[in-house]
Order: structure tokens, then C-alpha cells, then sequence
């Protein structure tokens, strides 16, 4: 309608070049759909806030439907159950087998109605009985019962809408009696190694020591075996783990868990504390990225500091980071949550990493299956981090969009780093897992942030347990997946349930403070991994070399072969010492559930239908179209062609221009003014620069430096991960290279994969076809 204010509106911006950024940026994932409407009276928009003079500075408004949750009155989305959970308010009576074979619908307060009255029922103050509950918030307890006066046998809810992946558990006890032996035995446990084997404990809370003495969480238990239950059923093995335990207190209430729970309500309640900080609000920015099945809010958390100018804004790079897509392995959390606290700190490397990254965070993965309390699945009954590449949106919402965010960001931006915590059942200490790549360019620098995380966390990170193969069995994980969209260096963390074979931490269990602690590591190694200084980086690298060498020579030796690795030993075909090792704590993936069979052909069937559609009849009015249209093709594609050349400078630039970001934005904080434009477009202060930023990320890091052991870089403390030390007898064969299959093309919109194999046995796998049996 007016032409001249439509063109007038394209090249607006905000007058805060950080609120310009943070608003392309988001714009770019879909926030923020309505153009922007600025001074024009006529196109007012409600997201705009204006100041007393009116259409002076405008500022926008946080989106308001994304942010009902987080009201001023502080008031939490109430966690979505599926309608068949039952749910307790104060009333106490053992659970009920959950009824239906997959997921239909869910509301607040799951089930409706009157839940079931208690199993057992007090005679009088005598009655020691226990009383069981699991009904909240990750409990996950199916039955207990009682074998003896002092002995129960309990029953772990298998996940949802599956029957299998007993691991996690989370319960509440009532009525105690202190001065008693009592004996607890899980019945029906699955997987044939275990860690209680070798010294873990179970985790216990007293509600009274909390109360009296501030005592939380403490590892309690004796006589703890796990073992094979006898009773066969002839299709599955099951495990037993059983320990004895005396309460400290009579009539108290207790709790026992596998791992520090950290539930979906403690994840709002952090959230909620960040959007009410004044200071952290202002650099980290809580969105929803989707919702998960059930309807539960999956939050994604952008956070960045300011930059000086757009370019520089645009000049950052990313770090990716997720948790808790297995939803029983809680440790991720406490390192997410080390993570966030650190980030949202005002330390100065906390800054400075804000100065150069932008971070997007996906906190926790699978809310349902935290809610739940299932270990591995979502209510889709499967391991979403075996379905990283489905094309179901609606069946797998929470890594459909995790992927699509992902993708989009790398075509906005590089990523540095996607690193998705996760814990490990069956070995101590914390590793990465990581993606062997196979450009010479880039020989073996996968590695080199995982070794530089072993230097900073030497008493909890073994890079020795660190494995780097990408089998065909995990191309449906995050980081798999991610790397073949081409992020080199893509993590899965493992962060174990027990703890220590390390240093000064040896032999310990890990306690939550360890694990926030990693969250912080990663923060400092990273500061490390990018130091314009690249001594750090070169000495790692030599040492990879090294360590592969005395591989490689160790595996011809035992076979009794000469080879002359002078020269070109890097040129050695890898397979033939290839490790057939799989470190992992995996199941093989499940294929889609029956009920899902269908949907994915249909979707198939479309797909195939597009392609093959025919060009319908056009009209002459159509045909001479496409005739005008064919004859100016080649001056369009030289206009492509000149502007490809004119983007291509930028990206050259990237890397110089990444460096003087810092060094600009760290010297105006440093000289606590604001720079003008005029003054970061002066340019002539590039090479200084480099080195003066050097200097800046040392002050920052040997501060914490001198309070730590510390990362020497000459790396004497190779021995902090000494073999010796090591239990895992595979841990000698992780540093083996293995070749890459030829990255796929697009390879996140191919089809599933998984269908056919499923659909040919899956009789024998999904849930409906057990329904009845257990
Ligand atoms: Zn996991």
C-alpha cells in the first residue's frame, strides 16, 4: 500500500544492536513471525514497548504466550502426566500396573478420580510394616512386598508402554524403625553387569536428618550383591540387587534413589530463577523449542553476551548443549547444571565465553520421560537417541525439533562443539564419546578437546575411556547424527553412577558438587580448546600422535609384525588395528513401534507420490511464462554467481574477525566505555590484537589456574590417566582409529531406516505383542 515505508521497514533495526542481534537471531527460529512494526502509527504492534515520550526508542516486549508459564506471580507450568499415571496429593497406597500399551493423552494430575486406597493398612503404632510410595514426580516403584518382618522385594515399574529398561529407581519409605536390619531386594533388573558389583552404593535421604542436621543425599547400604534371579521365564534374565540398611530414625520418612534425582519441576524451578534475575535475563534468553508428547514445555535457552556491532554479532560461533534425552540418567543434569551456573556467572571467563559464543542449550530432552520416572524411553516407548534422524515430527517432537534447531543454526553460524550428557551404568569416571574424522586436514582433532578436558579434570575424566569409532548401530544418536551435518566435534558425555578411579578422587563416589564441577570444565576447556594461542592445541595434538603411535606399534607387536612407522606412519591403513570395542551402555534400537508402522509408510508413500507427480497440462498463458522465464535464466544465475563471490570475502574473513571481536569488546569493558562505530571500523590494529587477546584469555584462565592442580601444557600428567589405574581392560584399545563411512548427503530428510528390519520382527519386540505377559 505505501511502497516507500514497506522499503523504509526492511532496513530497520533496533536501536540496541544487541536487542537487533538477539531479535534476527530468534527471528531466525521462527520468533517473532509478524514483521517489524516500529514508529509507523498505522502498524502498531502490541509486542512493542514505548517509553513515557511515546515512539521514542522503542524496545520489544518478551512474547507473551512463550512466557505464560513464567508469569510475574511466578506461578509453574504444572508437570502433564499420561492419563493413565495416578498421581498422589498427600494419600499413601502402593501402585497399580499402569494399563494401555502406548501413549493416547495426558492432563495435569494424570489419572482422574479417586486413587487406589492403600494396600496395607497400620494395626495400631505397633505395626512396623513399611509403607511404600512412588507415585510423584520420577518415582518409579511397581510393587513391594514383604518376604519377611525386616525384608521386602520390590518391583521397578519397566518404562512406559515398554517391557524392559529397569535401571532407575526412585522410592519412598514411611514408618521406620531405627536400630533394625532391613533388607531391600529389586527383583527385576535387566542388564547382566552392574557397578553395585564393585563398590556402589545406593543413594538414601533421610526426611528427619534433612530437617535436623541439613544432611541431603548420602550413599548408604551393606551387604549390597547383584546377582541373576533363578526364576527364568524363559524370555528374558532377570537381576537382582539387593542391600541391607538401618535407618537412622524411628517414624521417619525416606528415600532411596539410583542417582540424585533431578526432576522436571527442580529444572522449571532453575529456569524460573533465571527469567527472574535481572542480570542473567539479560543475556540468556528461555524459549520453547517444542512440546514434548504428553504437551510438557521442552525449553531452549539461548545465551550470549552483547556484541559492539551486527558483524561481530554475526561473526560468533556456537556451542551446542543437551541433557537428559535418557531421562533415568540424572547425573546429566547436575553437569548441565554446573554448566548453567557457571555461563550465567559474572566471572570474567564466564563473559568472555559469552563474548565469543553463542550457546544454545536444550536442558532437559525428554521432560515425560523424567515425569514417568523411566529410565531410557519417551512415551513413544523408544530411545529417542536412536531416532535422531526420523522424519516423525509428531511422534518424536523433542529431537525433531532439537535437529531442525540445530541445522538451522548451522546455516546461520559455525558450531564449534555439540556435547549431549548422558550417565553410565557399567564403568566409572566420566568420558566422551566422539566421531573419528577421516579429512587428513583435520587428523585426529576430535580428540584434542577431550584430552585437554582430561588435563583440566584429571580426578574425573579418563580420557583412556574415551572412544571415538562411530558404529552403524549409533547413526541414530545426537552425535552421530550431528556430526554428519557437519559439526566435527560432536560429543556424548558419560558421566558414571558411581565414581572415581582416578587421582586424589580415587576409589570415591561422585557427589553432585563433582558433577556440576564437569559443567564447569567443559567451560574451561573450551576457553582452552580456542586460545588464539595455539600452543595448547599443537601439544595435544602432538601427543594424540604419540599415543597412537605407541598404539599402533603395540597391536603389530602382538602380532608378532615389523613395521616401520618413520616418516609416514600416519599414512597406516587404521583398519587393520581397528578396535571392534563398543564402549557404550546401549541397547541395540527398538525400530518404531507398531502403532507408528503405519504412519511412517504413509509418509513414505507421500514422499515417493511428490517426486513422481506428473507435471500437469499447462495453459499457453503458463507456457509462455516459463518460455520469458527460460530466457532470462542466465542473467539471473550471473547475479547469483556475483553475489556467492561477494559472501565468500566474509566467510574468509570469519576467523580474524572472531579474534578482533574479542579484543574489542574485551578492551571497551576493559576501558568500561562504549566504543562508537567509527572507532571498531578504523580497522589498522589486527595483528596486535592477536596477541594482546592472548593475554587477555591467560589473565582470565591462570586466576583459576592457581587455584586448581591445573593444565600444564606440557602435559607431564599423562599419568593422571594412567592405565594402571584404569579398570576397563578395553580402555587400552580406545585411541584406534576406525575409517569413516562416506558422509551422507542430507541425510537427516532420508526416511527411517529402522522400518523394514522392525517390521519383519517385530511380533516378537513391540508392546503390543507383550501385552498380557507381564
Ligand atoms: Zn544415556
Amino acid at each position: 500500500m505505501f511502497p516507500a515505508l514497506e522499503t523504509e521497514r526492511k532496513q530497520e533495526t533496533l536501536p540496541d544492536p544487541y536487542e537487533d542481534f538477539m531479535y534476527r537471531h530468534l527471528q531466525y527460529y521462527g520468533y517473532f513471525k509478524d514483521s517489524l512494526m516500529l514508529s509507523s502509527p498505522l502498524l502498531r504492534s502490541r509486542q512493542l514497548l514505548f517509553d513515557e515520550l511515546d515512539q521514542v526508542n522503542p524496545r520489544l516486549r518478551e512474547p507473551r504466550e512463550l512466557f505464560a508459564f513464567f508469569s510475574s506471580k511466578g506461578t509453574l507450568q504444572a508437570p502433564r502426566w499420561p492419563i493413565e499415571c495416578e498421581v498422589i496429593k498427600e494419600s499413601i497406597h502402593h501402585i497399580v500396573p499402569t494399563e494401555g500399551s502406548y501413549f493416547t493423552s495426558s492432563r495435569v494430575g494424570g489419572k482422574r478420580g479417586i486413587i487406589k486406597e492403600l494396600a496395607v493398612t497400620l494395626e495400631g503404632p505397633e505395626d512396623d510394616t513399611l509403607l511404600f510410595e512412588s507415585r510423584f514426580e520420577s518415582g518409579n516403584l511397581q510393587k513391594a512386598v514383604q518376604v519377611d518382618t525386616y525384608e521386602y522385594e520390590l518391583t521397578l515399574r519397566t518404562d512406559l508402554y515398554t517391557n524392559k529398561h529397569t535401571q532407575w529407581f526412585y522410592f519412598r519409605v514411611q514408618n521406620t524403625r531405627k536400630d533394625v536390619t532391613y533388607r531391600f531386594t529389586i527383583v527385576n533388573l535387566l542388564k547382566p553387569k552392574s557397578l553395585y558389583t564393585v563398590g556402589m552404593k545406593p543413594l538414601m535421604y533421610s526426611q528427619l536428618d534433612a530437617n535436623i542436621y541439613n544432611i541431603g543425599w548420602r550413599r548408604e547400604g551393606n551387604e549390597i550383591k547383584y546377582y541373576k534371579n533363578n526364576t527364568d521365564n524363559g524370555q528374558q534374565s532377570f537381576y537382582c540387587l539387593t542391600w541391607t540398611i538401618q535407618f537412622p530414625h524411628d517414624q521417619d520418612t525416606c528415600f532411596f534413589a539410583h542417582f540424585y534425582p533431578y526432576t522436571y519441576t527442580d529444572l522449571q524451578c532453575y529456569l524460573l530463577s533465571v527469567a527472574k534475575n535481572p542480570i542473567q535475563s539479560q543475556f540468556c534468553k528461555l524459549r520453547t523449542l517444542c512440546r514434548s508428547l504428553a504437551g510438557n514445555t521442552v525449553y531452549l535457552l539461548t545465551i550470549t553476551n552483547p556484541s559492539p556491532t551486527p558483524h561481530e554479532a554475526a561473526a560468533k560461533k556456537a556451542v551446542v548443549l543437551s541433557a537428559r534425552v535418557h531421562p533415568g540418567e540424572s547425573n546429566a543434569s547436575w553437569i548441565m547444571k554446573g554448566f548453567l551456573d557457571f555461563i550465567l556467572s559474572n566471572s570474567p571467563d564466564a563473559q568472555l565465553l559469552r563474548d565469543i559464543f553463542v550457546f544454545k542449550v536444550v536442558p532437559m530432552l525428554n521432560p515425560d520421560g523424567v515425569i514417568v520416572g523411566n529410565y531410557r524411553c519417551s512415551l513413544a516407548g523408544r530411545d529417542l537417541n536412536r531416532h535422531y534422524k526420523t522424519i516423525l515430527k509428531e511422534s518424536f517432537p523433542c529431537i525433531w525439533h532439537t535437529r531442525n534447531m540445530i541445522k538451522r543454526l548451522l546455516e546461520e553460524r559455525e558450531v564449534l562443539l555439540y556435547c549431549d550428557f548422558h550417565g553410565h551404568s557399567r564403568k566409572n569416571n566420566i568420558f566422551l564419546y566422539g566421531c573419528n574424522n577421516n579429512d587428513r586436514k583435520y587428523w585426529l582433532h576430535e580428540r584434542v578437546f577431550p584430552l585437554m578436558l582430561s588435563k583440566n579434570a584429571p580426578d574425573k575424566f579418563s580420557f583412556h575411556s574415551c572412544n571415538f569409532k562411530v558404529q552403524k548401530c549409533k547413526e541414530g544418536t545426537g552425535r552421530v547424527v550431528m556430526w554428519r551435518m557437519g559439526i566435527l566435534n560432536s560429543y556424548t558425555m558419560e558421566s558414571t553412577f558411581s565414581g572415581s578411579t582416578l587421582g586424589s578422587k580415587r576409589n570415591i563416589h561422585f557427589t553432585i558438587e563433582d558433577l556440576k564441577s564437569l559443567g564447569y570444565h567443559v567451560c574451561d576447556t573450551l576457553l582452552d580448546f580456542c586460545d588464539p594461542d595455539k600452543t595448547k592445541f599443537t601439544q595435544c595434538l602432538a601427543e594424540l600422535k604419540e599415543l597412537l603411535q605407541q598404539e599402533i606399534h603395540k597391536k603389530f607387536n602382538e602380532r608378532g609384525e615389523e613395521v616401520n612407522l618413520e616418516g609416514s606412519w600416519s599414512d597406516i591403513s587404521l583398519s587393520d588395528i581397528e578396535s571392534s570395542t563398543s564402549g557404550s551402555d546401549s541397547s541395540l534400537s527398538d525400530g518404531l513401534p507398531v502403532h507408528l508402522l503405519n504412519i511412517v509408510d504413509e509418509l513414505n508413500q507421500k514422499m515417493m507420490s511428490k517426486k513422481k507427480k506428473k507435471k500437469p497440462l499447462q495453459t499457453r498463458k503458463q507456457r509462455n511464462e516459463l518460455h520469458q522465464k527460460n530466457k532470462l535464466m542466465p542473467e539471473f544465475k550471473l547475479t547469483e554467481d556475483a553475489s556467492d563471490r561477494a559472501e565468500l570475502a566474509p566467510t574468509l574473513q570469519k576467523q580474524s574477525t572472531f579474534y578482533k571481536t574479542l579484543e574489542n569488546f574485551r578492551s571497551s569493558a576493559m576501558k568500561n566505555e562504549k566504543l562508537s562505530l567509527s572507532e571498531l571500523n578504523g580497522g589498522e590494529r589486527s595483528t596486535s590484537m592477536d596477541s594482546k587477546m592472548t593475554l587477555i584469555l591467560r589473565k582470565n584462565k591462570e586466576k583459576m589456574q592457581s587455584k586448581r592442580p591445573g593444565f600444564t601444557p606440557s602435559c607431564p600428567q599423562r599419568g593422571s590417566t594412567d592405565s594402571s589405574q584404569e579398570s576397563a581392560p578395553e580402555s587400552s584399545q580406545n585411541f584406534l582409529c576406525s575409517f569413516r563411512p562416506a558422509p551422507l548427503e542430507n541425510v537427516v530428510e532420508q526416511p527411517e531406516l529402522t522400518i523394514s528390519p522392525c517390521k519383519l520382527h517385530c511380533a516378537s519386540r513391540c508392546p503390543q505383542a507383550s501385552v498380557g505377559q507381564r
